[in-house]
């Protein structure tokens, strides 16, 4: 059987006249560029999430760059954040001309460590970026007594966390600003690039609006350095049509996750820890292997299953940082799970006889080699 880590024509196939529909509207209306779909789509996905604000650019990781941009972040500050995420998380602090300040994971949950945030707050840190990893919200509360006679913004990274929920709260009206991405991968995913900025901040958000059209506040009249960073109207209209979709797609992530966790953890394995403050998005499921990770996930290639390593090199040792100053050793806890993690095939439209031919799989394997 041959199995994806996530399978988007699955998806497709259970909403295509919809979508069909919603895209081919665009192209008879041609608003390709800011379009009314863009419109509507901000207004409902502010409802979403609980915001006054919501603001369509073009990727997650514009979102993140211009989340930075648009709270007055550049050359001299510093910015914290997790040394265990995607690239693009630091790779925006380091676009703004800001300096990457990581501080280490905690090893149950894989995300930031209040605890190790403490000690590299100073005078000249602006900035927080907690990333709510796997689709599991960072501990917010404790994250925010850090903060709370300062200044220092916390800007969400929601990019695995869409419709994730803590305290009640969903994340990204959380911090002050909230970064999403639409790429197809994620929980909910468009058919191309696509990212938000989610605010309750009427000033912040008037910012990021100029800011993703050039600056201008009217055709060729332009009041600050910007970029050219919209959610295209094709995308909005496949994101309309998804939206109302997305709470049940990740129950029954949750779903599957469970059925997962309950029959790994009768063989040894460890899943990801889920705080009961929350609810995650389950944008992937993933165990640590402490033994013999490569080796399972070798075997599982062969029979077919695809799973994944995020991530294989923290971003504290990637060349591309080098100029940091970082090196192997300093966060122990990211290096610990670069060496065992591993996500296995998630995605709402899976079946249970899919998940249990993963689970048999994994279970043979461990018989025959004594992974833990
Ligand atoms: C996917 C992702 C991003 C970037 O989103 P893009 O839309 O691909 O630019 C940023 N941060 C995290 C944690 C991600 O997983």
């Amino acid at each position: 059987m041959k199995q994806p880590l996530i399978d988007l024509t699955a998806q497709y196939q259970t909403i295509k006249d919809r979508i069909d529909d919603a895209i081919s509207r665009v192209l008879k209306r041609t608003d390709f560029i800011l379009g009314q779909d863009v419109r509507l789509f901000e207004q409902e996905f502010a409802q979403y999430i609980g915001v006054k604000h919501a603001i369509g650019v073009a990727s997650g990781t514009d979102a993140l760059v211009i989340a930075l941009a648009a709270s007055g972040i550049g050359p001299g500050d510093e910015v914290i954040t997790s040394p265990f995420t995607f690239i693009a998380t630091a790779e925006a602090i380091q676009r703004v001309g800001a300096r990457i300040v990581f501080a280490d994971i905690d090893r149950k949950s894989f995300t930031i460590d209040p605890k190790k945030i403490a000690g590299r707050i100073n005078q000249k840190t602006k900035a927080i970026i907690p990333v709510h990893l796997y689709g599991e919200p960072c501990a917010m509360d404790e994250i925010h007594k850090l903060v709370s006679n300062s200044s220092i913004s916390i800007i969400e990274d929601c990019a695995q966390s869409l419709g994730a929920v803590y305290n009640s709260k969903k994340v990204g009206s959380i911090g002050r600003i909230g970064c999403f991405s639409f790429f197809p991968g994620k929980n909910l995913g468009c058919y191309g690039d696509g990212g938000i900025i989610t605010t309750n901040d009427t000033e912040c958000a008037e910012r990021i609006k100029l800011m993703r059209n050039h600056g201008s506040v009217s055709k060729y009249e332009h009041v600050m350095h910007g970029y050219n960073s919209r959610l295209d109207t094709i995308q909005a209209a496949v994101l309309r049509v998804k939206l109302p979709l997305v709470d049940q797609w990740n129950e029954q992530r949750r779903a599957h996750a469970d059925g997962y966790r309950s029959a790994l953890e009768q063989e040894g394995f460890t899943a990801q820890f889920l705080s009961t403050r929350s609810v995650s998005s389950m944008n992937y499921f993933t165990i640590y292997v402490d033994s013999g990770r490569d080796e399972l996930q070798a075997y599982l290639k062969e029979q077919g299953i695809a799973s994944a390593i995020y991530y294989p090199q923290s971003l504290h040792v990637q060349k591309v940082f080098a100029d940091l100053g970082y090196k192997h050793g300093d966060f122990p806890e990211a290096e610990y799970a670069q060496e065992r993690v591993l996500s296995l095939p998630m995605y709402a439209e899976l079946t249970d006889d899919q998940r249990s031919y993963i689970i048999n799989e994994i279970k043979k394997f461990k018989k025959g080699k004594k992974v833990s």
